[in-house]
């Protein structure tokens, strides 16, 4: 289909979940703390609320607050005790309107015939409009928007109807998109993972639980050791001391998000093999081969651009330096609706060191541009600062599409390149010069061939089908 599609119905309707945290614990003793702090170290793939539900007492209880897990946590404890309970899942929440309530936040959780039922996903189903019509239908009566909720209450029909493992592969057989989910009915608890493995989902062992999180630097943090990745497609059952594989569906073309190793992941995670660190060294080190450029110091966008720049830094041995100070208290720029805003705030959260840039031809390295905002304001406080020339190094390639499967990249008009050349990316940022990623440079430097990622956000193809939207290939389930 033509992609002058516009923006999805997503972004005009019903708002849905964004990339996300899960975590789940079935262990000997209560559970609460440990996925508190599993929580925390996966703080960064939201911040916005965050929620533990346990099994205790044959029911399922959550707990809800806002803003950043060691905060909203904290005041909860100052007033309650924990949840009690062996058996428990966590959530921390991206969401990109700025929701501040937690109406829509994880672990959800709905009372059913077979008991109650709580779910914690990572991603996004890009049918859910058309999957919560049907339930609507069905008398299925909803209380948010997200399509967390869609996913629940479709497992839980499924699972009335057929069944637990049935169940739930009829309800994967419906929905389409990315979603890493944890699911527990009543005490027992399943992880899911979407047919194409677009968002990471792996298991960890300690010695009297076993822990399923989005990335193993919540294992690490929880002193678990890694067993492996939930594969694409499969669903596990995990139990206090061993899991079971209950299926795996599988299809010809696994889809894993090129993002989570760009940008969204953190690089001490482990994600399907591949550290998320080294890919980034690699994104830095095939930039400086496909784009060289003369300069006399690489600095990164703090943070996110830090490996890349250390990457670039190696390959062209040009010295790498730390031209920008970052305020470490600073608030998410990303997600501040006003441009105003965001203007302000990035004055606020980054600040040149003259000493650094000053009379240089910097290199200036990022993960990547979304709408070019925070590029353009970075490039003049350099100027500002006395930098020559600055020339910009992208490692990753250039956005010109929405993501529908859990980034926070919604319409083509809030993408710089969507309609833009590189030449003209530069002209509006103000660089001397702008050089991305080549796609197959970026699959090179995570180690995976091309076909096995999802690149809609950089070809505007997507690996599944997505209304108004070109597809590519065809991912089939093939068991
Ligand atoms: P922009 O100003 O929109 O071009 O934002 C690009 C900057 O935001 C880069 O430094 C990225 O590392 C960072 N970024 C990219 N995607 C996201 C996201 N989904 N959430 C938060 N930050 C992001």
């Amino acid at each position: 289909m033509d992609s002058q599609h516009q923006d999805s119905e997503i972004t005009t309707g019903l708002k849905v979940n964004e990339s996300c945290a899960v975590i789940g614990i079935n262990g000997t003793g209560d559970v609460f703390t440990s996925i508190l702090t599993g929580l925390r170290s996966l703080q960064h793939r939201g911040q916005e609320n965050s929620g533990i539900a346990t099994f205790n007492n044959n029911r399922i209880s959550a707990v809800k607050v806002k803003g950043l897990v060691s905060e909203g946590f904290t005041r909860f404890l100052e007033e309650n005790e924990p949840l009690p309970g062996n058996v428990g899942i966590g959530h921390n929440r991206y969401s990109t309107q700025g929701l501040k309530d937690v109406t829509g936040a994880g672990p959800f959780l709905i009372s059913t015939m077979i008991g109650d039922m709580a779910i914690s996903h990572n991603g996004e189903i890009a049918n859910y409009d058309e999957l919560r019509e049907m339930l609507k239908e069905k008398g299925v009566p909803f209380t948010t928007k997200t399509d967390t909720e869609v996913m629940l209450n479709l497992l839980g029909i499924e699972i009335k109807q057929s069944g637990i493992k049935n169940g739930i592969r009829n309800a994967m057989e419906k929905m389409i998109g990315s979603y890493s989910a944890i699911l527990m009915i009543q005490e027992r608890m399943f992880a899911i993972r979407d047919p194409n493995g677009f968002k990471p989902l792996i298991i960890g062992k300690t010695k009297d639980s076993i822990i399923v999180a989005s990335e193993s630097c919540a294992l690490d943090t929880l002193d678990a050791m890694i067993l492996r990745d939930v594969e694409p497609g499969e669903v596990v059952e995990i139990k206090k001391d061993e899991i079971i594989s209950l299926f795996t569906m599988k299809t010809n073309n696994v889809s894993h998000c090129m993002f989570e190793y760009v940008y969204f992941a953190r690089p001490d995670s482990i994600i399907d093999g591949i550290e998320v660190y080294r890919s980034r060294i690699n994104m830095g080190r095939e930039l400086a081969k496909e784009s060289p450029v003369d300069g006399d110091i690489v600095i990164p966008v703090p943070d996110s651009g830090r490996s890349q720049a250390y990457g670039f830094s190696l390959e062209s041995k040009i010295i790498y330096d730390e031209g920008l100070f970052k305020n470490r208290y600073s608030e998410r720029t990303f997600i501040m609706p006003e441009f105003q805003d965001r203007h302000t705030a990035v004055k606020i959260k980054l600040n040149p060191i003259k000493s650094v840039v000053d009379g240089k031809r910097v290199i200036l390295v990022d993960d990547s541009i979304v709408r070019g905002t925070t590029m353009k304001k970075i490039i003049s406080l350099i100027r500002d600062a006395g930098a020559k020339e600055v020339h910009v190094r992208i490692g990753s390639p250039k956005i010109v599409a929405p993501c529908y499967f859990g980034i926070d990249m919604k319409t083509r008009k809030e993408l710089i390149g969507a309609e833009k050349t590189e030449d003209e990316i530069a002209r509006d940022i103000g660089a001397d010069s702008l050089k991305y990623l080549s796609i197959e440079g970026l699959a090179k430097s995570i180690g995976m061939s091309r076909k096995e990622l999802c690149t809609g956000c950089l070809t505007g193809e997507y690996p599944v089908k997505v209304k108004g939207e070109r597809l590519v290939g065809q991912a089939r389930i093939i068991d």
